[in-house]
């Protein structure tokens, strides 16, 4: 049986009855992304201790357990203790669930290689767990960012067709560079492929970041009635605050933040803790205490998480879906930053972003081909 055949059999006689076994599976899923979206940014093992009550630390039955069905039987409250269980697990649970049921149905769809849709589907739970994490936490944890490379990796070398959604109908035509190793075996081939993209998206990225500092420059806050902050040689610390470290605040090696003092002095430190006061070596070792009426430090338009985000994006759906979802999410992202009117604070962005890049890295995975003829036509109509 040729691969063409089997796709054709699965689609055709094992789809009826696969349908909600894979929105099962996918709930499942979904059950254990709650746990990675809990435990993975606090360090904690997913697998010990294994499902307790945070608060009387009962542990949960496997029957209590089931996706969604537990929940609703329990109508969200312990079985021991009656405390309430966030909506949050059969909220999760259930658009893990759709969201594989979907991305089968564009699979059968498309006639896509089996190996595909399974990228697509670990592409969907990274993506649920990446924009969960990055809500909560303004992080979004590098062994997930690794994983999910890992596996478009093993995929491109185990199965070269499992890159497909990413070579075909390329946008730019990037991939002539792929001719170049025409005589080379298909798994290196694919797997150069995705190696490719990942690199590409990294660089592009990490250029964009370095560009972004410095057209972006410093953003500033204005602090009324002054707030007392503790100087260290590691870290500072704003009155009820905790210390953060300069190494948090500050990426670059040439960085600076600035304190404006209340007797109008300008207190400048850099990542090292090396500490000037207008323009003079200032010791804040042990510690100085000053007050201050406004702080200036380098504003970061792409975190961290963002690039890793989008280089995972590259693995998964090719150089130019990560580029367009970047794109579009930016677009949003600035609509909900005007609208919410937000601001970024000294160590957090003003707005997650990762949910922005995963909707539309999602639907690229899904509608693809309605995309690029978007696109084509785009460009067609800016040539004319
Ligand atoms: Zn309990």
């Amino acid at each position: 049986m040729t691969e063409a055949q089997l796709i054709n059999f699965f689609y055709n006689h094992f789809f009826s009855v696969g349908g909600l076994f894979t929105f099962m599976l996918g709930c499942c899923i979904g059950s254990f992304l709650n746990v990675v979206i809990w435990r993975l940014p606090l360090g904690m093992s997913l697998s010990v201790p294994g499902s307790h009550c945070p608060k009387c630390s009962t542990e949960i039955k496997l029957y209590d357990n089931i996706p969604i069905i537990g929940w609703l039987v329990l109508r969200g409250k312990c079985r021991a203790c009656k405390t309430s269980i966030s909506p949050r697990y059969l909220v999760i649970e259930t658009i893990t669930g759709i969201m594989w049921l979907c991305v089968m149905f564009a699979g059968r769809h498309y006639q896509l290689p089996l190996s595909q849709v399974l990228l697509a589907l670990i592409a969907s739970s990274i993506l649920i767990a990446a924009s969960l994490t990055d809500i909560e936490t303004r992080t979004i944890p590098i062994q997930l960012i690794y994983f999910g490379i890992a596996c478009a990796f093993i995929l491109a070398l185990a199965f070269p067709n499992s890159q497909l959604l990413s070579s075909q109908h390329s946008l730019f035509e990037i991939q002539a560079n792929y001719s170049i190793l025409d005589g080379f075996p298909p798994r290196l081939r694919s797997l150069f492929h995705c190696l490719f993209n990942v690199s590409i998206a990294y660089s592009f990225m990490y250029l964009c970041a370095k560009l972004g500092r410095k057209v972006f420059g410093s953003h500033t806050i204005e602090c009324e009635p002054p707030v007392q902050v503790i100087l260290r040689k590691d870290n500072c610390q704003a009155e009820g605050d905790d210390p953060l470290a300069w190494k948090e605040i500050l990426s670059e090696k040439d960085e600076k933040i600035r304190f404006h003092t209340c007797d109008k002095q300008v207190v400048e430190v850099n990542r090292q803790g090396k500490s000037t006061k207008d323009g003079l070596d200032y010791k804040i070792d042990p510690e100085q205490k000053i007050f201050i009426n406004k702080l200036t430090f380098p504003s970061a338009v792409i975190g961290g998480g963002d690039l890793s985000l989008i280089t995972l994006c590259a693995a998964f759906i090719g150089i130019q879906g990560a580029l367009v979802s970047l794109g579009f999410a930016s677009l949003l992202g600035m609509i909900y930053l005007i609208i919410s009117k937000k601001e970024a604070k000294m160590t957090q962005r003003a707005i997650p972003f990762a949910p922005f890049i995963a909707i539309f890295a999602w639907s690229w995975i899904l509608l693809w081909p309605l995309y690029i003829e978007q696109i084509r036509y785009l460009v067609a109509l800016l040539k004319s």
